[in-house]
């Protein structure tokens, strides 16, 4: 006799993507003794993965809509030096998703929206711990705090309700002044006045060389890592078979979409559309910068994240919202540069190097992770927008629970495929 609540025995899976999310999924995937394919045309952590700012942020539940947003964007949009950027061409293409984000910043969805990142930020080491253990990479991460820093009075006013979404979710946080806040950092800017100091927060010290090492543990232990590209998927009587690819025909019994901001195209092909845009970011990272920092940065007044990495200081910002396979335009990430050595006058210029990568963002600043309605052999894990760096571990461990027909540790109702 079967029993009808048995966990399904392991199977072939394929993951389609090798970002952060992907390789987790994957490594997940293979420890609950599936045979796992991982699928990418350009290799594990090319994506946004490649250069993001690092950060492990548990303090990041703050979602992007706020109130008050509707009178910003417009200004924000004229706004030559304004971190927000959208080229007149892609309008018609991102006026629904920006309707949705408006009606997003209504205080109810707000606080519902904060309580949804929260819950996966909380668990964020409980989903890498075991990989990194695993994969001996822990000396990956720096846990010096995250200092969040204002320079105007104004911005800082600005800031009290993100602070207080954070302070009742139980965020730890202590407020400093500007001498306090350079006694922790003597590299700031004198003109910064008022800080947030986030003990113990981690960042990761090169977030491509993690990716790496994990696909690396992934291929020792078996897994099968492919340079292709998913162009679709073939079809039987509950869901799709295989996978082809611009290398064949990838054949499976379980599938997961964790293709960062391309997996619209794939989850549209199996019968899921989700409003998700590019919101493509910049970095330049400083090889040679002349000093070293204590702690990650955000100034919450210049828009911009500085952390130190093992490769030199990496400073990241601007979202720009164009199809991402559009050219980069490093006007951004110079901008980006500015920024930073107004923030950290110390701050030498030589041995620069520049990126652009797009944050996968639904407009309700929430991933969707779950089954597929239509078919019950895929998973979706994709849009974790600015924070897809931290949730990589406990997504991959969500996407094995719920391929294993285990229950999620996080009620999944927020992330819901079907929710647009
Ligand atoms: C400037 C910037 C700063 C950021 N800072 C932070 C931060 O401090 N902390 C944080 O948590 N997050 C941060 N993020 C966000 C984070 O980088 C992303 O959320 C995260 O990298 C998304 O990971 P992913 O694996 O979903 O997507 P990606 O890393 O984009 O990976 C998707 C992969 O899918 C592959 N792919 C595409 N098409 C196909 C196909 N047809 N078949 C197979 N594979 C395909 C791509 O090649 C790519 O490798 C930042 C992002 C940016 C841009």
């Amino acid at each position: 006799m079967t029993n009808a609540n048995a966990t399904p025995a392991p199977g072939e899976a394929i993951v389609i993507g090798a970002g952060i999310v992907g390789v987790c999924c994957a490594l997940y995937l293979q420890r609950d003794g599936h045979r796992v394919t991982l699928i990418d045309p350009k290799g594990p952590g090319n994506g946004a993965s490649f250069g993001n700012a690092g950060n492990l942020g548990w303090a990041s539940c703050v979602p992007a809509a706020m109130p008050g947003v509707l009178k910003k964007v417009p200004q924000m949009l004229f706004d030559a030096d304004a971190p927000l950027k959208l080229h007149w061409g892609h309008v018609p293409a991102a006026a629904g998703w920006f309707a949705r984000f408006i009606a997003n910043a209504r205080p109810a969805r707000v606080e519902a929206i904060a309580d949804a990142r929260q819950a996966l930020l909380s668990r964020l080491h409980e989903g890498y711990q075991p990989l990194l253990e695993d994969a001996g990479a822990e000396d990956l991460l720096d846990y010096s705090g995250l200092l969040m820093t204002w320079e105007s009075e104004e911005a800082y006013a600005g800031s009290a309700y993100a602070l207080e979404l954070r302070r009742r979710r139980g965020v730890p946080m202590d407020v400093l002044d500007g001498n306090e806040a350079r006694q922790m950092e003597p590299a700031l800017t004198p003109s910064v006045t008022r800080a947030v100091h986030f003990p113990r927060l981690a960042h990761v010290v090169n977030p491509l060389r993690l990716t790496e090492t994990l696909a690396r543990h992934f291929e020792r232990r078996g897994g099968r890592l492919l340079r292709e590209a998913a162009r679709g998927f073939e079809m039987g009587p509950i869901g799709p078979v295989a996978v082809t690819t611009d290398g064949g025909r990838r054949a499976a019994d379980r599938f997961v979409v964790a293709a960062g901001v391309w997996s619209k195209h794939l989850a549209r092909q199996l019968g899921t559309r989700t409003p998700i845009e590019a919101e493509r970011g910049y970095h330049t990272v400083f090889g040679d910068p002349g000093i070293a920092l204590r702690a990650a940065i955000m100034s919450a007044d210049r828009y911009i994240a500085v952390t130190q990495m093992e490769t030199g200081i990496r400073a990241t910002g601007v979202a720009e919202f164009a199809d991402p396979e559009r050219p980069a335009d490093m006007r951004y990430a110079e901008m980006v540069q500015r920024r930073a050595q107004g923030l950290l006058p110390g701050l030498r210029d030589g041995q620069r190097t520049q990126w652009m990568g797009p944050r996968p963002s639904h407009p309700d600043s929430l991933p969707v992770l779950g089954r597929s309605p239509r078919f019950p052999n895929v998973v979706f894990a994709y849009g974790h927008d600015h924070i897809g760096l931290a949730l990589g571990g406990i997504t991959g461990r969500i996407v094995s629970d719920l391929v294993a027909g285990r229950p999620a540790p996080v009620d999944l109702t927020p992330y819901r495929p079907d929710r647009f």
